[in-house]
This record gives C-alpha cells, structure tokens and sequence, in this order.
C-alpha cells in the first residue's frame, strides 16, 4: 500500500485481487486525463490524412499535438469515477441551509430533455417556439399566483442576479418618482451576503439593523433607521435564522410610509409556498430561486433560475424581455415599448431547462402537493431540531423553526472541536456537511436544512449521526474530528487558495 500526499491510502492499490473493491478502494485518486492518456492511444480508427501544406499557407505543425488519446474505456472510466468523487442529493441527505437541496423528481428531467424544449435557439423565429413561450407564460403565471403580485422577470438567472433586477427596478422607479437622491438600503444582519453585495454594487450604502434577541427583525428598529435618504429594505423571510418575521407586515407598512420598497429575499419561500403569498405581506419585490424551491438542480456553480416578482407599483420597470399572449399566439416582447421597463438582465431570455423543471414540479404536485410539501420541509426541520436538541446548542431554539434549524458552537465549548472539525467529520459519517459560520449573527453557526424530500428513516439515520458526534466530541474524542475526514480523496484544502490561485493549466511534469 502507498500513502499519498495526505498521508492516507491510494486508492489503486487496494483493490483487492478477487475483484471485490470496497473502502479506499472507492476513493480513488483519479488522475488527469493527460496523465491516462498517451499519443498512441484512441478511442476511433482514423485513416491518416494528406494535408496540402500550400492549403495551410506554411502554418503546418511541425510537432505532434500533445493532446491526450484515450481508448473509450479509460475515457469512461475517468469521469465516472470523477462523478464518484461527488457527492450530490441523489446520493444522499445533503442538509445545507438554505440552499433547500431536494430531490428533483426525474420527471423533470424527461420533460426538459423533450426536443421542443432542449433544442430551440433564442434566435429562433418566435413563430417556431410557441410552445416554449407558452410554458414561459405559464411559468410566470403561477409564480405570481403563488406570491399575488402582478408582474415577474424570469430572465435573472440566480438568487443573488435576481437581486439585482428587483433593486434595479427600485431604482428605475425612484428615478421616474424624482427620489433619486434616496442612497441608502437597509439590510438585516442575518441577510445573506448577496443581499448588502447587491445594494453595494448599485452604489448605495448599506445600513445594517440589528436582530433583536429572538432572531427576528423588530419594526421599531427599522422605523428608527428610515428616513428619506432610505430607497429600501432587504429583508429575508423566511429569515436566515430560519424563523418567520413576525412584524413583516408592519415593516412593510413602515417602509412604504417612508417612500422606500420593500425587496424581499425570497430563497427561502420554500417553507411558505402554497400557505403564505408575500405579495400579501406587502413586499414590493422578490426573487425565488427556482433551483431551491421548485426542485430544479443546484450546486457546482448552477445552472440556476432567480425569477423576480413585482409589486403593482414597480410592475412597469420590469426588465425586458417578457412573455406576452395576443390574438395571434405568444409574443416576446423584447424592447418594452412605451413602458419604463428598466432595460434588460441577460442577453436572451434566461434558463429555458429551469423554467420547464420547475413548471413540472408545479404541476406534478398541484396546488395542494405544494403547500404540503413547505409544510413537510417545516416539519422534517423542526423533527431534525427536536431529536438534537438535547445535545445542541440553539440560540434561537425556544420556537419551532420554519425549514431549518440553526445551532451555534457553544455545546462544543470545551471539547477541542470547532465548528468545521465537526462538519469534516460528518463526511466520515457519510453526510455532506450542514451549512457553516452563517448566519454571521451566531458563533460558528451551523445551519441544517433536511428538505420534505427526507423520509423518516432518512431523518433518523441522519439525526443519529449527529448525535453520535456530539456525543463523541463531549466524550474528548477530539483527534476523531481534528483528523477528519479520514474517507475522503482530499482532507483539509486551503479553500481560499484555491479561489484566489486557481491552478487551471497543466504542466508535463517533464517541462515543468
Ligand atoms: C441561496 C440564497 C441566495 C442567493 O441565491 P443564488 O441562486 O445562490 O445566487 C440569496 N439569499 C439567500 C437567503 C439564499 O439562501
């Protein structure tokens, strides 16, 4: 056996001889394709060809092309072992808050995969693609049905891209109004990072307000910090702390008698899908990831889905392009005529895959399948939040949660083990960590989000697990979480080093 350079087993080498593989063995250390590959391998039989150099105008190569020839099998073999390495909600409880990581019905995928709606370009004459606008109209229809509001951009195509449409249209309407010296937005601490990162980048300054005591936001408090100088509040409901805002419509109500719009962080509304309508709650503006609540994958960098709706008084700032039905069919409307819509997000019409998983989902589950699945994603949460809570901390913990529950690191005090010890050595346990360190308003927080895609053997494996740590880190069993994770291909990496320097070009060892 060698050890490689975590000083762990490679993989290759533990293969047992009967043909059996198990422990390592699974964690292979799978090479790059460059390193499998060699000049005379290959996956096809290709005749030698005779290249007129006078054709090339002297630009011939001279040295062969140092490209990799695979065989098919190594080529197979190569990316389903690097699909191995994922771990991925069809593998498994993946209890990352507030990223609702469900399950994603494989109907939604026959569906995306049909040619009508897989194969169409966004320069295709609209006359060619009714079907897909219709679909797109339908979306849009729904989504508003679900929220009561009166318009919706699908074209942003994330939670944090749909941020930025709903505050550029808080702009434009500003502007139309004469209230274009208001420069200020109001951001709860608990907010998302993406929330004060949007409202910085469209220039305005960030006030933050406190959380009070429960976790939630008070109405005096933002009453204390409005003024005319405030364009408008974002406000996360459900809130990051996974608790519904109390005194929401009496915020709303304040920030309106303010001048200011009310945008809401909508990434969480799969806890109130089908039971609460925020347009109700008087929110001016609001993003729904359709890559979280309506099932649509997530995760590797997307693709995602971040529709925004609207209010009836920012409704004639919406972005272009929409969806419009008229006598003769469906239209795109691509230039917003002689309305004040404030330009538009993306170069074509946004994720066409994601509005039609999600349009699946909606309709696979009805009206009443939707408002029970945010009522099993609360339930699973606060069943997750009742086995623990013996052995965790909760600050927040004296209410039910809405779908996830927040801990922070004080049950650890003591013990060695910190927040991310304890999320590497759920790996070992075969769970993808919870998410960790946010919310910002609680010490090393750790924010778990089960989903209504859970069973309940599922919930209670899950639960175990974390018992059995918590009770192994109370035991002083710090080296078990200090050294985690033992069964992964890769430990500790230096995650910031990998973002700011990726390495993105391979180098022959040779030339090196
Ligand atoms: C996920 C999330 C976002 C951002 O959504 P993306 O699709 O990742 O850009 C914003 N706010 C909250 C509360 C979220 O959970």
């Amino acid at each position: 056996m060698s050890l490689n350079t975590q000083g762990r087993p490679t993989a290759i080498e533990n293969v047992d001889t009967s043909g059996q593989v198990g422990g390592a063995a699974l964690l292979p250390d799978e090479p790059l394709l460059f390193e499998i590959g060699g000049p005379d391998h290959s996956g096809v039989d290709l005749d030698d060809i005779e290249i007129d150099d006078a054709f090339l105008g002297g630009q011939k190569r001279e040295t062969p092309l140092d490209l990799p020839g695979l065989t098919e099998p190594e080529a197979m073999r190569h990316y389903v072992r690097l699909s191995r390495l994922n771990y991925s909600i069809d593998a498994g409880l993946y209890p990352l808050g507030s990223c609702t990581m469900k399950h994603n019905p494989r109907l939604n995928e026959k569906a995306a995969r049909l040619p009508g709606f897989a194969d169409i370009h966004p320069l295709q004459p609209v006359s060619t693609v009714q079907g897909a606008l219709e679909l797109m109209g339908e979306l849009a229809h729904w989504l508003m049905v679900l929220t009561n509001t009166n318009a919706v951009a699908l074209s942003p195509k994330a939670g944090a891209h749909g941020e930025l449409c709903g505050m550029m249209a808080i702009h434009a309407a500003h502007r139309a109004n004469g209230q274009d010296h208001r420069d200020v937005v109001l951001v709860p601490e608990s907010a998302h990072g993406t929330n004060p990162a949007t409202a910085a980048f469209l220039g305005y300054k960030v006030k933050p307000i406190p959380a009070a005591g429960d976790g939630t936001v008070r109405a005096a408090d933002v009453e204390a910090a409005l003024g005319p100088d405030v364009a408008a509040i974002m406000l996360t409901n459900p809130n990051t702390v996974g608790l519904f805002e109390p005194e929401i419509r009496k915020i709303a109500d304040a920030v309106h008698a303010a001048g200011a719009y009310f945008y809401c962080d909508g990434a969480n509304f799969n806890a109130i899908m089908g039971v609460v309508r925020p347009g109700d709650l008087g929110i001016d503006a609001m993003h729904i990831n359709l890559h979280k609540t309506f099932s649509t994958p997530h995760g590797g960098g997307g693709p995602g889905a971040g529709p925004v709706v609207l209010s009836e008084a920012l409704a004639p700032f919406a972005p272009v392009p929409f969806v419009r039905k008229t006598d003769e069919g469906f239209e795109l409307v691509e230039h917003g005529e002689g309305s004040e819509s404030f330009g538009r997000m993306t170069a074509f019409h946004g994720q066409m895959g994601m509005y039609v998983r999600a349009l699946t989902y909606m309709l696979s589950h009805g009206g009443d399948g939707l408002r029970q699945a945010a009522k099993d994603a609360v339930l699973n949460a606060n069943y997750i939040k009742a086995r623990i809570k013996d052995r965790f901390s909760m600050p927040f913990g004296s209410q039910h949660c809405m779908h996830e529950v927040l801990c922070d690191d004080s049950f650890l005090n003591g013990t060695g083990v910190t927040t991310l010890d304890f999320a590497k050595a759920m790996i070992d346990e075969g769970y993808h960590p919870m998410t960790m360190y946010f919310p910002l308003v609680v010490h090393g927080a750790m924010l778990i989000e089960p989903t209504e895609s859970e069973s309940l053997p599922s919930l209670d494996a899950f639960a175990d697990a974390l018992i059995r740590l918590a009770d192994a880190a109370k035991e002083g069993d710090a080296e078990r979480f200090t050294n985690a994770p033992q069964t992964a291909p890769r430990a500790r990496l230096d995650e910031t080093a990998a973002a700011r320097k990726p390495v993105l070009k391979w180098t022959r060892s040779s030339d090196a």
